[in-house]
């Protein structure tokens, strides 16, 4: 799920575990995690199942995949994917981290059984440096995003970007990681822009998996960049880990979670599963923004996702901003996504020229 590998290997790795890193999701992986899924379950699904086959073809002799409260199809994956790989004969260890039973604690112990590490000082501080690497990461991507939309020759910032990344993985301490968290940055400055594009501003929202990981969403965020669209994910790791791993106390603000609560009435009052909540909520918060748009990503047959759908078109009525509703599933055609993106873009361009007018 896009850069989150960093963060898990930092974890693992720093409590003397060895990782192996999947291949990079493909069009292989995805049709490996197809063949051995339901045919109508989830994109996700289908692609973390291929990413294990993988690892494990590869040599990984163990893995580790939560059960996660909610109401959805995600707290069924554990089990399935563990029945699946039974099935195919990999008999691996399955280390089962339960966030059902409480997420910090079911975190230390899942720790514990992966690395064999029990120093819980040892593991304190790994879990506070993979924390930071999160919001590093997402602090990256925001760079990323601002230099891409205005840069003058297409590809350098991503490049610039695909070095401090390297750079991030690679740090051992807080220490090694602030410097390469500034090194990423003065290396992403300094790709050539041009200040004078007209540049939109777009927020991407919907399942959450989705909207980080490039392979499902076809590279959306390169393709927007390249139409001089600055985007911002209001689905991020660091949004995720405040809400579900940091204590109250130790908050500054409020989460994402009790954002959307706010904004989402009175469309949705209530959890109904996945991410939903939050891509209405993001909606309502985009428009009382008044950026430019806003993109909602969902996987085929995503049951919350359907719903919250269905809720646009009240939202548009009562004047939300512009919102191009994207379903990705295991086609990977890419001229038809591309023309409705460039469609989407137009419309946008074409309504702030008018408000501008209207002014
Ligand atoms: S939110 Fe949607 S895509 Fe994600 S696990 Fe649930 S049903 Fe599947």
């Amino acid at each position: 799920m896009g850069t989150i590998y960093i963060v898990v290997s930092s974890l693992i790795k720093s409590l003397g575990g060895e990782v192996v890193v999947p291949p990079k999701t493909s069009k292989k992986t995805l049709s490996i995690g197809t063949k051995y899924s339901p045919e109508a379950i989830c994109l996700p699904y289908k692609l973390l199942l291929g990413n294990y086959i993988e690892a494990i073809e590869s040599g990984a002799e163990a893995i580790v995949m939560i059960s996660s409260p909610g109401i959805c199809r995600l707290g069924e994956y554990s089990k399935s994917i563990k029945n699946a790989l039974d099935d195919l004969g990999y008999h691996i260890k399955y280390v089962d981290v339960d966030l059902y039973k409480g997420k910090f604690m079911e975190m230390i112990k899942g720790l514990k059984k992966i690395t064999g590490n029990n120093n819980i000082f040892h593991i304190i501080k790994s879990i506070h440096l993979a924390v930071s690497k999160v919001f590093v990461l997402d602090n990256l991507d925001n760079v990323l995003s601002y230099y891409r939309a205005r840069e003058v020759n297409l590809g350098t910032a991503e490049q610039a970007y695909k070095k401090g990344l390297r750079w991030v993985d690679d740090a051992l301490n807080k220490k090694e990681l602030k410097e390469a968290h500034k090194k990423a940055i003065s290396e992403i400055k300094k790709t050539e822009i041009d200040d004078k594009r007209e540049v939109l501003n777009v927020d991407l929202t919907g399942e959450i998996f989705m909207v980080l990981d490039s392979f499902s969403n076809q590279n959306l965020e390169r393709e927007l960049g390249r139409l001089g669209v600055q985007t911002r994910r209001s689905m991020s790791l660091g949004g995720w880990v405040k809400t579900a791993l940091i204590p109250k106390f130790l908050r500054k603000g409020k989460t994402h979670l009790e954002r959307s609560y706010e904004f989402a009435k009175p469309y949705l009052l209530r959890d109904i599963g996945g991410d939903a909540i939050e891509s209405v909520g993001d909606i309502a918060y985009a428009t009382k923004q008044g950026i430019d748009g806003i993109i909602h990503l969902s996987p085929f047959t995503c049951m919350p996702e359907i719903m919250s759908q269905n809720i646009f078109p009240a939202m548009r009525q009562d004047g939300a901003l512009p919102i191009l509703a994207l379903v990705l599933d295991e086609q990977t055609g890419r001229a038809g996504f591309v023309t409705r993106l460039e469609a989407f873009v137009d419309l946008m361009r074409r309504r702030k020229r008018q408000l501008s007018l209207a002014q």
